[in-house]
């Protein structure tokens, strides 16, 4: 096919080691413990956005049908000849074409009337809308995906519960073991019963996410399971289709700013290896800003790169990045005794594992780290809620963000502006409590009769 050149590989992101490896063995981490990119030598032409447009028109074909798998050539980690279908089916990994089939930008006036950003240039785009309810499909079948690829069939993770939901009901579709670390009572209970509900073994951590995360990493290299948290290289390609649906959206056109909440940091890392890639192929000339928006209460990637922490901005200094800084600060919290703590439990995280990936989008996109209190946050859940659509409250921190860049006068009026509404409400009792509360902005409480 076309613009298929060699190989890929892995690549370590540090450039004083710069080692590589091969596509087919199971690691996923760098001998040096940086983190791994997926190096693609292809030279696709543009052309094949209107390939990409035309699967829409899937014809019953489920790779053509996926949100994922639809795009990729992009993401051609297998190195497929992405046309013979066969091929395709023999290796990638989908939900019956289910992930990302439903995600695309949309309009939402009630937000952008709240945000003050004119209704045609805000689009947000619920991630929610995918079979396990979040943005975690995208790259749950490419990491599935490889470790079918390496013969592995136990896969591990940890998780605040969309992670884990997501691993849990791949697993079960592919008929392989699935293992979910999770923090003991810290997760929704809608995404702990879809690990029970998918059949995955359930660990609970008395500790938060962080030692559920070093718990689960310490089993898998133990037994020799498959970690899918976003350490992993291949969940971030999945993911980066979620910026190529909504640059589709925008004729290929890139926004003025993505904007996504930020946890552990794998979609920010996407997203700036997503551009990368797109500008280094000559598909955009445009970069977009990009805006990641942490918890108050979960702060770690905005206290260090705005130089809250020791005076000194930490940035990705073309790869290398002041580490002792990072671990100053995690030094500091641990002395401390300092747990993150936000009511937004997707992004309750206090050591985000992309952190190193996260400062190069940053770096790339020329972006932006801000924080949002728990009451921003769900003023902003419920306002997508009234536009008719489902969105979890680590979710509206989007708006949230958005609102508070424009009122500062950065984001611009008529600033075209993309949103990821990263899951569903899989909490009811968020929605509830807030609309018994009769003091929230946008609550309508219930009458008795
Ligand atoms: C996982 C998750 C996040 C955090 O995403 P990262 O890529 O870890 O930054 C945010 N929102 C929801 C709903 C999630 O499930
Ligand atoms: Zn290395």
């Amino acid at each position: 096919m076309a613009g298929m050149g060699s190989s890929p590989f892995k690549k370590c992101i540090n450039p004083s080691c710069n080692l590589t490896y091969e596509i087919n063995n199971s690691t996923l981490v760098c001998k040096c413990g940086s983190f791994l990119d997926i190096i693609y030598q292809y030279n696709y032409s543009r052309e094949l956005i209107h390939v990409f447009y035309q699967r829409r028109n899937h014809g019953g074909n489920i790779y053509n049908e996926s949100g994922v798998w639809r795009f990729r050539e992009l993401i051609n980690f297998a190195h497929l000849d992405t046309e013979d279908l066969e091929e395709c089916s023999r290796v990638l990994v989908s939900l019956d074409g289910s992930e990302g089939r439903q995600s695309k930008p949309y309009k939402m006036k009630k937000v952008s009337e709240y945000a003050q950003v004119d209704n045609d240039s805000l689009l947000l785009q619920p991630e929610g809308y995918n079979p396990s309810g979040s943005f975690k499909d995208n790259g749950m079948s490419t990491a599935v995906t490889h470790a079918k690829m390496i013969n592995m069939n136990r896969i591990i993770c940890a998780s605040t519960g969309n992670t884990s939901a997501s691993a849990a009901m791949y697993a079960a579709n592919e008929n392989i073991e699935c293992e979910v670390y999770v923090p003991k009572g810290e997760i929704a209970p809608g995404k702990l019963g879809q690990a029970f509900q998918f059949g995955a073994q359930v660990i609970e951590v008395d500790g938060n996410f962080d030692d559920a995360l070093t718990y689960s990493l310490k089993e898998a290299q133990q037994v020799g399971a498959y970690t899918v948290n976003s350490i992993n290289p291949f969940r971030i390609e999945g993911q980066k289709t979620i910026i190529y649906r909504a640059l589709e959206y925008l004729d290929w056109n890139p926004p003025d700013w993505i904007v996504y909440p930020g946890g552990a940091l794998g979609n920010t890392s996407s997203c700036g290896k997503a551009l990368i890639e797109l500008y280094n192929l000559g598909w955009i000339k445009k970069i977009p800003r990009l805006l990641v928006v942490n918890a108050e209460g979960a702060n770690t990637f905005y206290e260090l790169t705005n130089g809250v922490f020791g005076g000194e901005k930490l940035t990705w200094n073309r790869g290398r990045p002041n580490i002792r800084l990072i671990n100053d600060y995690y030094k500091g919290k641990d002395r401390e005794g300092v747990k993150p703590h936000t009511k937004a439990t997707a992004i309750q995280i206090g050591k985000p594992a992309n952190l190193i990936k996260a400062l190069r989008s940053i770096d790339f996109t020329n972006g932006i780290v801000m924080q949002v209190s728990d009451q921003e946050m769900s003023d902003g859940m419920a306002l997508v809620g009234l536009n008719g659509f489902d969105c979890e409250m680590a979710s509206g921190a989007v708006p949230a963000g958005i609102r508070k860049l424009r009122q500062q006068e950065i984001i611009k009026k008529d600033d075209v502006v993309v949103g990821i509404l990263t899951g569903k409400q899989k909490d009811p009792k968020l929605s509830i409590e807030y609309h018994l509360n009769r003091s929230n902005t946008f609550s309508k409480p219930p009458v008795a009769k």
